[in-house]
Formats: C-alpha cells, structure tokens, sequence
C-alpha cells in the first residue's frame, strides 16, 4: 500500500522476496504478548527501529530472512523477540534436549552482549540460555548446557569443539541466527558454520544478519536459507 511504501521510503529499506508483510512500524498494536510488551516499555523505546519493523513480521511467519542494516541499528531484538516467542510455542524441553534457538555469534563480547538482551527480554517467561565462547573454561559452559537451555549463543569455534566433545546436540534447533554473518566469515569460520550448519535439521528457521552484503556472505545464505526474504536498510546500491 503507500503508507506502506511511503515508510520504506523513508527509513530507506528495500525488500526482496515473495509476500513480504507489512512492517510493524510501531508498538501499539505489535503482535507481541504482554510479557514482551512490559519488557520493551521499561526499555523505554518509542517505536521499532526500521530492520525491527520489517523483521518482525517476517520472522513470526516463520519464514527466513536476510537482514542487511548497520551496527547500532537495533538487529539483535529483530532476532531475539521472535525466537522467545518460537520457544513459548514449542513443547517444554526434556532431559537431554539440546537447544530449541541457536544464535551464532562471531565474538566473545558479541556473544555476552546478546545473552544480556536473552536474560531481559526471556526472563519473564523463564526462558533459559547459556553463552559458550573460547579463551574461557568449558567445564562452567558444559553443566549449564547439560542442565538444558533453550536459547544457546555461540561462537563458532567453542560450539565446534562442544559438539565434538557430546555435550550438547543441535536435534532440537528449529530457529537458527547467523548474526554478523559478514564478520563471521572475515574471521575465517566459514568451514566451522557450514559444519554447525550441516548439522541442524533442514525444516529449521534461519535467519541471518550483517552489516556488509559481500560475495562470500551471497554464497552462505544461498547455501542455507530457503525462500527468504532479504530486507535492506541503508542507501548503498546492492
Ligand atoms: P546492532 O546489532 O544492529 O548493532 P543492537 O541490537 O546492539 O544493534 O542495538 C543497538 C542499541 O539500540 C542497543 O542499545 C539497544 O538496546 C537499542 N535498541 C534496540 N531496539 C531499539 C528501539 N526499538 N528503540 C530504541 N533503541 C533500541
Ligand atoms: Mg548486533
């Protein structure tokens, strides 16, 4: 429609892809239940930023999606939100169970700063985490990850090795996010994540962010993103 058009417009975003929903270009009325709500008001923000808008609706639909968008532009609740309610949707986790989401971080500091928004925004409907990342003990890692948890943030390296070890399994992934998919490659761990890929059911959920759209994060997401929707926000030409 043109208001439609005329946001996009607006916060300059582009989308690609069949039946893009309509952003969601404010909280009233956003499609999040009460506990979420309750979190994002004492967060304080006025209205979704634009890769929120247009992720939103895309991820609650279950589909995939490509999120092109600057640091500092809001990706880490683009993600986050749909996932808890992903995992408020599934059955509860049993004894053995591995992950329900698995976020895949490129760093340590990256990895904790995304736990921090899991434990503020999952805490009221108790959904469990745990952040596993190298140059620190595994053996702290390892027991949360036995006791179970629902979202697991990884560094590629670390969750590589765990694997390895049998201290956790990826069977229950339905929801996977590649966040800072461009520095994840520059870092060297495209055979790691097409490993960790390769292991996760194919009917899962994938969403992937970066700030950078180069050849190399082309070829990841047409390797392993099914029908997605690409959303751009920002001027440069793709
Ligand atoms: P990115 O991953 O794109 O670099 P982040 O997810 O780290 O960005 O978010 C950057 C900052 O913006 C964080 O401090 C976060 O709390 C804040 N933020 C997220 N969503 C909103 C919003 N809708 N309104 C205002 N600030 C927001
Ligand atoms: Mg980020």
């Amino acid at each position: 429609s043109e208001s439609v058009d005329s946001y996009r417009k607006s916060v300059c975003m582009t989308v690609k892809g069949r039946d893009v929903p309509n952003p969601i270009v404010q909280f009233e009325g956003a499609p999040f239940p009460q506990y979420l709500m309750k979190e994002i008001h004492s967060a304080g923000f006025a209205s979704p930023t634009a890769i929120q808008a247009q992720a939103w609706p895309i991820a609650l639909r279950g589909r995939d999606i490509i999120g092109l968008a600057e640091t500092g532009s809001g990706k880490t609740l683009a993600f986050l939100l749909p996932s808890i309610i992903h995992i408020n949707a599934q059955p509860q986790l049993q004894p053995g169970d591995g992950p329900i989401v698995l976020v895949l971080s490129p760093t340590r500091e990256l990895a904790v700063q995304i736990q921090t928004e899991c434990d503020k925004f999952g805490g009221t409907s108790k959904i469990t985490n745990c952040c596993v990342y190298g140059g620190a003990a595994k053996s702290n890692q390892i027991s949360q990850l036995k006791r179970g948890v629902e979202i697991l943030v990884a560094t590629p390296g670390r969750l590589i090795d765990i694997l390895s070890g049998g201290f956790t399994n990826l069977r229950r992934v339905t929801y996977l996010v590649l966040d800072e998919a461009d520095r994840m490659l520059d870092m060297g761990f495209e055979k790691q994540l097409r490993s960790i890929l390769s292991q996760i059911r194919p009917d899962r959920q994938t969403l992937m962010f970066s700030a950078t759209w180069p050849k190399e994060v082309q070829s990841l997401a047409h390797d392993f993103l099914v029908d997605h929707i690409q959303v751009h926000i920002g001027n440069a030409d793709l």
